[in-house]
């Protein structure tokens, strides 16, 4: 069993930067956090982060020209450049700061879709998208005359099936998941590369919805040859309120600016203006300084403590444990591919049964374990797996096998309880 972390710390010492876990044991309670594909806790260098610099260089960037707003700005670059390498840009201008990944999305909509789609047309997403990765789809076909397709999630492998087959001439935009919020990991290891390069040589350009990867695995735009890509940096032990779209460099000048406004102009007079260059001109207005700054603190926190190997060991074990917890119960049903689950996962969403998933939710909930209930946001798939909602757990760096114990226990006691005093909700 290897759970160690890059210098050597256990992934339950790893737990110890975390100061939420500490607070809550102060007052009286360990808090059993399941939800971190909601939004992950923070380690605490990325709290002082933020303290530090409203503390010592909070200032305006690109503006003034006193010491801290020089400070400020060479920090807001700096976490640019730390992002840049995180997922292997070729120039940091390709790292446009969003306030989330629903942010990134909707920016590509207006910004790229709507100046290039026209009728004809077909968005290519799949049947596993986060509402974020839909409705703005939705929303973009109804106003250029483009069409949804929709690449099938194949419950039989626990991937998408046969994706390439839904690659056509008409195809100008892929906006598709690299994880589902729902089940995990949605391609093969190698594959969405290659689906890229297919795309690509078809005449398509492709976003890539890095929401949930990004923390689990390592990610290269480059080896991807994604065109956009987005992620928040609350997935990934970062701040709230502050994101990434990656836009390759050679699709600067097709993409319209999202937002208009101080920043981000070459020159402006009262009848027009023309644009800076990227990143500027995709940044109108004052951006989320401290935000991105911590987000960089997160980033290195990552890159020194956690080996993406020993991450996907240690959280696949914390998955076959908590299956085997599940497997006990008959009136379980577990979403997704259980066999790929094992091998691949960090998150396990399923139904009991006979029991509401809201009210087995607040009882976990109320014996202090943490786990999201419902149509976790992807309602359309929810109910494409034969589901009206699940619970969903989901692990972290920080989880250890004490926290699917105490799961365990509360899970038991939760079922014993609530299939005696419900009359059938049934979901399954
Ligand atoms: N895509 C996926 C796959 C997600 O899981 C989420 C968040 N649950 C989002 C997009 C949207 O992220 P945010 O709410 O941080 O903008």
């Amino acid at each position: 069993m290897s759970v160690f972390s890059k210098d050597g710390m256990s992934f339950k010492e790893l737990k110890k930067d975390f100061p939420i876990f500490a607070h809550h044991q102060r007052s009286g309670r360990d808090l059993v956090y399941l939800d971190s594909a909601a939004t992950t806790q923070k380690p605490q260098c990325v709290i002082e982060a933020l303290t530090q610099f409203y503390t010592t260089t909070n200032a305006n960037i690109n503006r003034g020209l006193y010491d801290i707003a020089e400070a400020a700005t060479q920090q807001y670059e700096n976490a640019r450049t730390t992002v840049a390498c995180f997922i292997n840009a070729a120039d940091p201008c390709e790292i446009i700061f969003t306030k989330g990944a629903t942010e990134g999305i909707n920016f590509v909509a207006h910004a790229w879709a709507m100046e290039h789609l026209k009728p004809g047309n077909i968005i290519l997403l799949s049947h596993a998208e986060h509402h974020a990765n839909l409705l703005p789809w939705q929303w973009i076909a109804e106003k250029t005359g483009a069409t949804l397709t929709f690449i099938p999630y194949d419950s039989t492998t626990g991937y998408l099936k046969d994706p390439a087959a839904y690659l056509t001439p008409s195809v100008k935009l892929v906006a598709i998941a690299s994880d589902s919020n729902v089940v995990g990991q949605l391609w093969q290891d190698g594959q969405l590369e290659a689906f890229i390069e297919q795309a690509h040589t078809l005449g398509a350009k492709v976003l890539v919805d890095a929401a949930q990867s990004v923390v689990h695995r390592p990610l290269d735009v480059q080896q991807l040859n994604t065109d956009f890509l987005v992620f928040s940096g609350h997935k990934m032990l970062g701040p709230t309120g502050i994101g990434v779209l990656y836009i390759k460099k050679s699709l600067h000048n097709q993409t319209e600016p999202y937002q208009r406004g101080g920043s981000m102009i070459h020159s402006a007079t009262y009848r027009g203006a023309s644009w800076a260059q990227a990143p500027a001109k995709f940044e109108a207005g004052t951006p989320p300084i401290a935000g991105a700054i911590a987000l960089a603190s997160a980033i290195e926190y990552i890159n020194k403590n956690i080996n993406f190997n020993e991450l996907h060991n240690h959280e696949v074990e914390l998955c076959q444990a908590l299956i085997k917890v599940l497997e006990r119960h008959q009136e379980i049903t577990i979403a997704g591919n259980i066999n790929h689950i094992k091998k691949h996962g960090y998150m396990v969403s399923f139904a009991v049964k006979g029991i509401h998933h809201h009210d087995l939710a607040a009882y976990l909930g109320q014996q202090g374990i943490a786990v999201r209930a419902g149509h976790l946001c992807a309602q359309p798939f929810v109910a494409s797996l034969g589901f009206q909602g699940l619970i969903r757990v989901s692990f972290g760096a920080y989880n250890t096998q004490r926290d699917v114990e105490a799961f365990s226990t509360a899970l038991e006691a939760g079922i014993n309880m609530l299939a005696t005093t419900q009359h059938g909700s049934v979901d399954v």
